[in-house]
């Protein structure tokens, strides 16, 4: 059964025996938690498109091992056309959701082993892409949701894995033995950990011989023993717990990112992908982070087409919208999401093949995609937030617009335009807010930021992949150097 519905999708959800944390409580049905639940909506949507035939060439794909009709995010890029259309899925699920709807980690996860272990396996004979060919092919027939795992908490950043204080602050083997691996650590920000039904871990640096124990890949049910959740706060989150639909600015949609803690999680051989070969390490962070860099081409211009439009409602409705300065700031909002999008189609249309048979992107203007996503959103929620007005943080409560007595003071004050009504005006407010700092805002905003990895890291990439040399030797030639 290739292809679940969204209400498999749920019902599956609430088969696991996830440990799951948040605030201080364990969680027993995250499913239907009111902070948790608009996160899995978000990834319902993502199985409800592939059923939508007039999204279904975006949603879905042929797989390469079965020839099936497949999800899209359950995928391995066969052609440089796939990586365009992974990157318009990501836009229109950010249009639908706008939020974060988590999926991407496990498909850009599942591309970037797949070719590491290939060609793992050719230098060193290892047996790791056979394994890890046999968990795709489950992964695609069942229809999972992979959480990508990857970063580690770190600690001291000054020190390598094997030189921390505590060997746990990063994830690590503590045991080989006949039947597996043991496995201790943490694993934070995970995207969607929640609504996963399988995990799969990658090392989150490269390492060296010294660091080997932590050069480590597998696949684990979420729900494996040994492995609990720590759902990560954001903003505003407790206006979910209120029962209203207003003032939560997104009531249907969110995302939400955990720490995912191992507490010597047994793995068996055949679900490990990487046990040591710290040679390898660097290179499946590079192509994780690639993917990984490319999506947010996709999916933060889809959170931004949501933006822009909230932003064009609030100058509609606050009568603002003829003014040459509004529209103006309109225009550069849509030039700046714009942009983002055309990185992360030319990261795809210049993809390659790898060893494997799997598109890699482009990893220059992957990188180069990604770093301009740390800066232009930002502009792009100052110029919402301008359009906005003051309003979308100084407004009343949606108990106060519905209250017998104060409301239609409320209504009264917090009108603009005659023809629009002020519930209608409060409801984009609102989401301007969600979007800009309050719970999207953690998809949106910061982790325009540091998702996919912080600005640094990309500028190590670009100064590497960027090729100074060669454009030296340009300006030399034009300019009649010879050395
Ligand atoms: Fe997908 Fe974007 Fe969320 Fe990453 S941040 S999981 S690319 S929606
Ligand atoms: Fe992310």
């Amino acid at each position: 059964m290739a292809l679940q519905t969204a209400a498999q999708y749920e019902e599956s959800l609430r088969k696991l025996k996830l440990k799951v944390y948040l605030m201080g409580e364990r969680i027993v049905n995250p499913v239907d938690h009111p902070i948790i639940r608009p996160s899995m909506n978000s990834v319902k949507m993502t199985y409800a498109l592939a059923h939508d035939p007039e999204h279904e060439d975006l949603m879905t794909a042929t797989s390469h091992l079965t020839g099936q009709k497949i999800n899209r995010f359950c995928h391995l890029h066969q052609s440089t056309t796939d990586l365009v259309k992974k990157v318009k899925m990501q836009r229109l699920l950010g249009q639908k959701t706008g939020a974060c709807f988590q999926r991407c980690v496990g498909m850009d996860a599942v591309n970037a082993v797949d070719s590491v272990t290939f060609e793992m396996d050719k230098k060193l004979g290892t047996s790791y892409h056979e394994r890890f060919l046999k968990f795709l092919r489950r992964m695609q027939d069942e229809d999972m949701t992979v959480d990508g795992a990857m970063t580690d908490p770190k600690g001291d950043r000054g020190l390598p894995p094997s030189r921390q204080a505590d060997p746990d602050l990063f994830t690590h083997i503590v045991e080989r033995r006949k039947d597996g691996i043991v496995v201790r650590g943490a694993k934070a920000h995970q995207t969607g950990a929640i609504n996963s039904h399988w995990i799969l871990v990658m090392p989150t640096i490269a390492m060296t011989k010294e660091d080997s124990d932590y050069a480590l890949s597998f696949v684990a049910p979420a729900d494996a023993e040994g492995i609990s959740y720590i759902y990560g706060r954001q903003s505003c989150d407790t206006r979910k717990l209120e029962g209203g639909n207003i003032d939560v600015g997104n009531y249907n949609f969110g995302g939400h990112e955990a720490l995912m803690v191992f507490d010597n999680v047994f793995v068996p051989w055949e679900n490990v992908f990487m046990c040591g070969e710290y040679e390898f390490s660097g290179l499946l962070v590079e192509r994780f982070a690639g993917y990984h860099r490319q999506s947010y081409g996709g999916c933060k211009v889809g959170v931004g087409d949501v933006l822009i439009g909230a932003a064009a409602l609030a100058a509609d409705y606050n009568g603002a919208a003829k003014a040459s300065h509004v529209k103006d700031k309109l225009i550069e909002m849509m030039h700046l999401n714009e942009t983002l999008y055309a990185c992360g189609i030319a990261c795809s249309a210049e993809g390659n093949k790898t060893a494997s048979g799997t598109y890699l992107i482009n990893l220059l203007l992957a990188n180069v995609c990604k770093q301009n996503v740390t800066r232009l959103p930002y502009e792009i929620a100052r110029l919402a937030e301008d359009l906005a007005g003051g309003l979308m943080v100084t407004l009343a409560s949606e108990r106060d617009l519905r209250h017998p007595e104060i409301g239609p003071v409320v209504k009264k004050y917090f009108r603009g335009v005659a023809s629009v009504s002020t519930e209608h005006r409060c409801r984009i407010m609102r989401l301007i807010e969600n979007i800009t700092l309050g719970t999207a805002a953690v998809g949106y905003r910061t982790e325009s930021m540091h998702g996919a990895g912080s600005p640094q890291a990309q500028r190590i990439m670009i100064a590497r992949q960027g090729n100074l040399e060669q454009k030296k030797k340009l300006a030399k030639d034009i300019a009649g150097i010879k050395d």
